[in-house]
C-alpha cells in the first residue's frame, strides 16, 4: 500500500465538465442579473448543478418551478435545454420579458422536428419524458411525435407510414442509452430518417471518455450534484464498467481515507458541472497527496455560444 507520500497519479477526462450551452445558460443568468438587477426569474434550475444554482440564487436569481410564481411582467429566463410552446404563450400573456438561453443545438433540434412533421413524417423522440428538453421539443409537433425511453417502447409504435418515420434524440442522452432503442427502431423501420447534420455529442463525449479513464485507473470520482441527471447517468455508467466509482459533490466530501491505497485515480464530470468544482476537487487531492496530474487525449472542444443578443450589450433596459 502506498504511503501518503507516493504520488498519486490523477487522470482527467477530456472533454470534462460543463458544455457550452448551459455554460451560456448560466452566463445568460448572471448577465441578465448585472444588466436588469435583481430578481430574475428563472424557470426550473438553470443548469441542474447545486453548486451554480446556490450562487446565482445568492445575487438575486429566484427559481421557479411554475410560471404563477412569477409576477406578472417579470423578467424570465429560460433554461439551456428550452421549454414548451405553451410556456411561451403563457409568457406572452402575462407580459413577462423573456430571455431565451435555450441552447442553439436545442432550437436546431426542435427546428428539425418541425421540418419532418411538416414532411408528414412520425417523429420518434427518444428521451426522459417530461424532461423540459423533450416536452420542449414534443410541444412542436403535436400529433406526430412518439416519445421512446426503452427498447420495448419501440415494438408499441403506431406509426401513419413505416416509411416515413424519423428519430430525434435528446441532447441529454448519450449513446449509451439510446444505441439499442436506436437499433431497433431500424429494424422495425428500415428507411429511419434522422436529423441533417451532427447532433450534440457533449454527453456522449464525456461518457466514451470517462469510460476509457475507467480502464486506466483504480478508482473514478464523477464530479457533480446527485441533482444533474447527466452526472447521476455518467457515475452509473462508469460504476457498471467494474471501477470502485463514487460521485463526488463537493471538495471536501474527499477525505484522506478516499485515497487510501490508491496510485491512481481519474476525474470525470458530465455537462452541467462547473469548471469551479472540478478544480477545487483537484485542489483538494493535491492538499492529501502528491499529484502527478494527466489529461487523457479526447477531442477538444471549442464551441462557444454567443449571449442571447438582447444582453450582449451592457446597459440593455427591457423594452
Ligand atoms: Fe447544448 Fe449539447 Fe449542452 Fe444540451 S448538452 S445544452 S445541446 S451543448
Amino acid at each position: 500500500m502506498p504511503a501518503n507520500g507516493t504520488p498519486l497519479r490523477v487522470f482527467l477526462t477530456k472533454p470534462c465538465g460543463v458544455c457550452a450551452g448551459v455554460r451560456r445558460a448560466a452566463e445568460t443568468v448572471e448577465r441578465a442579473l448585472a444588466v436588469y438587477g435583481p430578481p430574475v426569474y428563472v424557470r426550473h434550475e438553470i443548469i441542474h448543478d447545486r453548486h451554480v444554482v446556490d450562487g446565482l440564487r445568492a445575487r438575486g436569481a429566484v427559481f421557479v418551478d411554475d410560471l404563477a410564481e412569477v409576477p406578472d411582467g417579470a423578467l424570465v429566463v429560460f433554461g439551456a435545454h428550452g421549454v414548451a410552446e405553451d410556456i411561451e404563450h403563457d409568457c406572452e400573456r402575462r407580459g413577462h420579458d423573456v430571455v431565451d438561453a435555450t441552447c442553439p443545438l436545442v432550437l436546431k433540434l426542435h427546428k428539425e422536428a418541425r421540418r419532418f412533421a411538416e414532411r408528414a413524417y412520425d417523429v420518434v423522440l427518444i428521451g426522459r419524458p417530461g424532461d423540459d428538453e423533450v416536452e420542449g421539443i414534443a410541444s412542436r409537433i403535436p400529433g406526430r411525435v412518439h416519445v421512446v425511453s426503452q427498447v420495448a417502447d419501440v415494438g408499441r409504435l403506431e406509426v401513419a407510414d413505416p416509411a416515413r418515420v424519423a428519430c430525434i434524440m435528446q441532447t441529454t442522452l448519450g449513446g449509451v442509452d439510446t444505441q439499442d432503442i436506436v437499433a431497433a427502431l431500424k429494424h422495425r423501420f428500415p428507411r429511419l430518417a434522422a436529423p441533417d447534420g451532427d447532433a450534440c455529442s457533449a454527453v456522449h463525449d464525456r461518457q466514451k471518455a470517462a469510460l476509457r479513464l475507467a480502464r486506466r485507473v483504480e478508482a473514478v470520482f464523477v464530479v457533480g450534484t446527485s441533482s444533474s441527471t447527466t452526472t447521476r447517468r455518467l457515475t452509473e455508467i462508469v460504476a457498471a464498467s467494474g471501477v470502485p466509482t463514487r460521485l463526488v459533490e463537493t471538495a471536501a466530501a474527499i477525505d484522506p481515507a478516499a485515497l487510501d491505497g490508491l496510485t491512481t485515480v481519474g476525474l470525470a464530470a458530465g455537462p452541467s458541472t462547473p469548471d469551479a468544482l472540478i478544480e477545487a476537487v483537484l485542489a483538494r487531492i493535491k492538499a492529501l497527496r502528491a499529484v502527478e496530474l494527466d489529461v487523457l487525449d479526447g477531442p477538444e472542444e471549442h464551441v462557444r455560444f454567443r449571449l442571447p443578443s438582447r444582453l450582449r450589450h451592457a446597459g440593455e433596459r427591457p423594452q
